[in-house]
Formats: structure tokens, C-alpha cells, sequence
């Protein structure tokens, strides 16, 4: 059974319970997080707490907690639950009040943490996705639980046969559904750089990271839609699913239509970085 943090105690999940009345079921009033603990060390804390710091300020609520009450909240959430490889969701919500669209005085933000077993496998050989036309709103470097674009996205992916929806404005990329893109084209990494359009993910940066290290180019850049559908390799990134080769896209196949070998350079930077993450060695 696991074990979950609620406004201030841990306890089972079964026990945790929040109000009707909560601004994050009434109108998604709130921020989240998602972030892995390897071998139970937390995986980029600080770049988590730096970006959850943002989002709240993106929604005008003040932090709950300092940076050290969230990494002993989060620490002891992770040991409650067996340490190894977990990963912690959290959300903070403007609270509980009656129901009005504008903001309550003198609430106290719901405060959540979860954690559960980090799924084993990982996708290597390749998934498939759509492209989607981007239907959410003008914040989207916000990471807010109003997930129903998001959502409704990733179900057209499903209902296609495919794992992700890449998504597009204007004849841009923006980025996946529940995840950030890369760009193999003419030999050269690309990503789209960070604006309001899209999540900056903390997975998308290390692996910008990882790669301007190893002398392998990254450009951050805006990168047309045309161009994703004649690029040689696509990768999709998140702190769950980490980095993930697309091999087909919209029916076709990418490249060859297997893993890249740009690819397989990243995913090697980023699974040596895990294992150092594992053994108390980085963050
Ligand atoms: N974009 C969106 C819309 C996401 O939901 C996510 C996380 N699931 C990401 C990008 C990737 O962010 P991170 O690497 O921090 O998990």
C-alpha cells in the first residue's frame, strides 16, 4: 500500500482525502510536478523545485513550502515508500473555498505528494506517433493540472495505434502531448526553444546538457513542422518515459524506420548520468 503526503501528514493512500469544495477538482486551479527517484535519490530536485517555483508564480500562488521543507517532504515520502526507483508526483492547489471563479482570501493551498514504483521498462525499439494540431491555451510553460487538451491529444495518439501526439502552431512544432521533441536533420540536433508555447522540460535540458558536453550540437530553434516530417530521427523526452526514439509518424516511417544513431549516443549520456544519479553521485 502506498504511502502519500497530505497537508502536512503522511499517510495510506486509501486514508488521503480532499474537499469537493478544492479548486483543483472545481476548476484546475493548481501546479504539479513529476519527477523520478533513482536507486531513492531524487532525479534533478533543485531544477524541479526551480520550475514548480515558476508555475506557482504563473498562477499568482505563493509557495507552501522552502526548498529544504520540499526536499525533506519529498525525501521522506521516497523512504516511506521503500526508496529504489520511484516516481513522485506533486500538486498544490489554491485550496478549498466556495465556489467562485476569483481567487479566495485567506485559503490554504491543498498540498499532495505521491509516490509509485518507476515502470521497469523502457520503450528502446521505438513507438509511433501522430502529429495534432496544438489546442491548449497561451501558458503553456506552465505546468498546470488542467490537463484535458493534454489529455483529449494523447487519446487521438491511442486511438491511432500510436503512443504520443506531436504537436504544432503555425506551421511549428511545439512540443508532445505529455513530453518535449528533438530533431535529427541534416546530421544536426534540434529542439524548439523554450517560450510560453511549451513545457520546459527538465529531461529536454539535460539532455541539451549531455549532449553540448559531449561536443554533439543541439540547436534550440524553432523547428517547422515540414521539417519534422522529413527529419532523419525524432526523440521524445520526459522525466517518466526519458528519451524516447519515434521510428514512425503519421503512418510513415522515420528515417529508416528504427532507433537513430544519434540517438542511441544521447540515450547512452543519459543512462551513464542515471547510474551516477543511482549511486549518490549526481543529481
Ligand atoms: N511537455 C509536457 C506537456 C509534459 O507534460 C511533460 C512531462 N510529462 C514534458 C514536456 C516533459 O517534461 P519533463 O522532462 O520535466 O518530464
Amino acid at each position: 500500500m502506498s504511502v502519500v503526503y497530505l497537508n502536512g501528514d503522511f499517510c495510506p493512500i486509501e486514508q488521503a482525502c480532499v474537499s469537493v469544495l478544492d479548486r483543483g477538482f472545481l476548476f484546475g486551479d493548481g501546479v504539479y510536478e513529476v519527477l523520478p527517484a533513482y536507486g531513492g535519490y531524487l532525479f534533478r530536485l533543485d531544477a524541479h523545485l526551480a520550475r514548480l517555483d515558476n508555475s506557482l508564480a504563473g498562477i499568482r500562488l505563493d509557495n507552501p513550502h522552502s526548498h529544504a521543507e520540499w526536499d525533506d517532504l519529498l525525501n521522506g515520502l521516497v523512504d516511506r515508500n521503500g526508496r529504489g526507483d520511484q516516481v513522485v508526483y506533486l500538486q498544490i492547489t489554491r485550496g478549498a473555498a466556495a465556489r467562485d471563479h476569483a481567487f479566495p482570501a485567506h485559503v490554504r493551498p491543498t498540498v499532495f505528494a505521491m509516490s509509485n514504483p518507476l515502470p521497469s521498462h523502457r520503450s528502446t525499439s521505438g513507438v509511433k506517433a501522430i502529429t495534432a494540431r496544438d489546442i491548449r491555451w497561451d501558458l503553456c510553460n506552465i505546468k498546470a493540472i488542467i490537463l484535458l487538451p493534454n489529455a483529449l491529444l494523447r487519446q487521438e495518439a491511442v486511438e491511432a495505434g500510436a503512443t504520443e501526439a506531436i504537436l504544432h502552431r503555425d506551421g511549428m512544432v511545439t512540443e508532445g502531448a505529455a513530453s518535449n521533441v528533438f530533431v535529427v536533420s541534416g546530421g544536426e540536433v534540434a529542439t524548439p526553444p523554450k517560450s510560453a508555447q511549451l513545457l520546459p522540460g527538465i529531461t529536454r535540458d539535460l539532455v541539451v546538457e549531455l549532449l553540448y558536453e559531449a561536443r554533439v550540437p543541439c540547436d534550440e530553434r524553432p523547428v517547422p513542422l515540414q521539417e519534422l516530417r522529413g527529419a532523419e530521427e525524432i526523440w521524445i523526452t520526459s522525466s517518466s518515459r526519458e528519451l524516447v526514439p519515434v521510428v514512425e509518424l503519421d503512418g510513415r516511417p522515420v528515417g529508416n524506420g528504427c532507433p537513430g544513431r544519434v540517438w542511441e549516443i544521447a540515450d547512452g549520456l543519459y543512462q551513464d548520468y542515471k547510474r551516477q544519479v543511482r549511486e549518490g553521485g549526481a543529481d
